[in-house]
C-alpha cells in the first residue's frame, strides 16, 4: 500500500564543529497539520574547504544552513556554498548555533538575518546541544519552505 505521508529530503550543510550532529532529528513532523516524513543526510565535511557536492545539492529538497555563532570562519563557510547554489531555487533555512555561548559570539544575529535576507529565507539562532523544541521548529520551517515551493 502506499504512503500518504509528504516526504522531504533535508541536507544539513555546514563547516566542521558547527554542531550539525547535536540536533535531535526527529524523522516525523507536522507542518500546517500536515504528517511530513523526512530524511537527514548530515553531511561532514573534513576541512572548511571542502564545500558540498552537486550529488548532495542535487539530493535534497532543501538545505539547513548551520554555522556556529561562536565560529566566524563558519559564517564565511555559507557564504560560499550560498555562490553554488546562486542559480538555483531550492529553499533553504540558516541556523546560528551554540547560542548559548553569546561570551564568546563572533557573528551577531543582525549579521545572520542579514544573510537570511540575501538567501530569501528564514533564520533563527538554536542551542542544539540544550535545547530540543527549537530545533523541532527548525525542521518545520525547512519542511514548510519545500512544501510551499512544491506548491509553486
Ligand atoms: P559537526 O561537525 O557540525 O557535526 O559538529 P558536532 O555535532 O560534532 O559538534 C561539535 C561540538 O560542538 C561538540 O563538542 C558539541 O557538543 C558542540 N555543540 C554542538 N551544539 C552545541 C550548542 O548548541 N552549544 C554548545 N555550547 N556546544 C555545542
Ligand atoms: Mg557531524
Amino acid at each position: 500500500k502506499k504512503s500518504s505521508l509528504t516526504e522531504v529530503k533535508v541536507a544539513v550543510i555546514g563547516a566542521p564543529g558547527v554542531g550539525k550532529s547535536e540536533t535531535r532529528y526527529k524523522h516525523e513532523v507536522l507542518v500546517d497539520g500536515e504528517p511530513v516524513l523526512y530524511e537527514i543526510l548530515d553531511t561532514c565535511p573534513k576541512n572548511e574547504d571542502d564545500l558540498p557536492s552537486s550529488e548532495i545539492i542535487n539530493w535534497a529538497d532543501g538545505l539547513l544552513f548551520v554555522y556556529s555563532i561562536t565560529n566566524r570562519r563558519s559564517f564565511t563557510f555559507l557564504k560560499r556554498v550560498g555562490t553554488l547554489i546562486a542559480d538555483s531555487d531550492i529553499p533553504v533555512y540558516i541556523v546560528g548555533n551554540k547560542n548559548d555561548m553569546v561570551h564568546l559570539r563572533e557573528v551577531s544575529a543582525e549579521e545572520g538575518a542579514m544573510l537570511a535576507r540575501d538567501f530569501e529565507c528564514g533564520f533563527s539562532e538554536v542551542a542544539a546541544a540544550e535545547q530540543v523544541a527549537p530545533v523541532a521548529v527548525v525542521f518545520q520551517e525547512i519542511c514548510r519552505a519545500v512544501l510551499a515551493a512544491r506548491r509553486k
